[in-house]
């Protein structure tokens, strides 16, 4: 039952080192806890030991926890595939949105939003050899950007990508490397945002070392999930 909490610790560590080996305040760097598969009370667990950022794929399944941790003041990530018939549900449950890859689902998560604060978001990238298939190219993403930043009731925060996992800490630097690279485009063209989400459990210290402003992190918190959602 401690588990949770000294993993938790321990990932701090790794961030700490990290950021202390790139020349980085940790501070700038935030910790999103994965929870998705895991039961709501894995959830309160974290909460117990300081975690309060938190990160689902699926609509229903993050919605559900929500629900039933109400009150707990607990901030919900959405970070899986956006499905059209999914965007209310998801615009009522969570206060950031990590994928967001074509203008309808952006558009669709606006008009859900009308009438409470700004959805945080940040554009999922494709950047080369990435592992899932979601995410916009590279070369499309200023337009997105542009297009997303007009809408009402959407703040964009930044870029969010999912490389295709390599154990070689300097292949996993290059995809890294390219989103922010990609970030500071957009500040180019005067579209300026403050995150780059990128970086999981086996990855966060290539993430880090390139600028990572927000790392996504389940296994190495909650351990290994018996089923994938992707
Ligand atoms: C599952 C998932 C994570 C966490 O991955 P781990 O390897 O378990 O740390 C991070 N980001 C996204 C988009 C995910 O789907």
């Amino acid at each position: 039952m401690a588990t949770i909490a000294a993993n938790l610790q321990a990932v701090m560590h790794r961030i700490r080192d990290a950021a202390q080996a790139a020349g980085r305040d940790e501070r700038e760097i935030a910790l999103l806890a994965v929870t998705k598969t895991w039961p709501a009370e894995f959830v309160r667990q974290a909460r117990d030991a300081g975690q309060c950022a938190f990160g689902e794929n699926y609509a229903q399944e993050g919605a559900q926890k929500a629900a039933e941790l109400a009150g707990l003041g607990l901030e919900w990530h959405f970070i899986g595939p956006v499905q059209s018939n999914k965007t209310s549900l998801i615009a009522a449950n969570f206060a950031w949105i990590h994928s967001i890859d074509r203008v309808k689902i952006a558009e669709r998560l606006s008009v859900a939003r009308e009438g409470k604060s700004p959805l945080e978001v940040c554009l999922q990238v494709n950047v080369s050899g990435e592992a899932s298939k979601s995410g916009v190219a590279p070369d499309s993403v200023l337009e997105l950007a542009q297009t997303v930043a007009k809408l009402p009731n959407l703040r964009l925060r930044g870029l969010m990508t999912v490389p295709e996992p390599v154990t070689d800490r300097a292949a996993q630097r290059r995809p890294f490397a390219q989103l922010r690279e990609l970030k500071n485009e957009l500040a180019d063209k005067g579209i300026h945002t403050d995150t780059l989400s990128m970086g999981m459990s086996h990855d966060l210290e290539a993430a880090i070392a390139e600028g990572a402003t927000l790392v996504r992190v389940g296994t190495a918190i909650f351990g290994e999930r018996t089923r994938e959602t992707t």
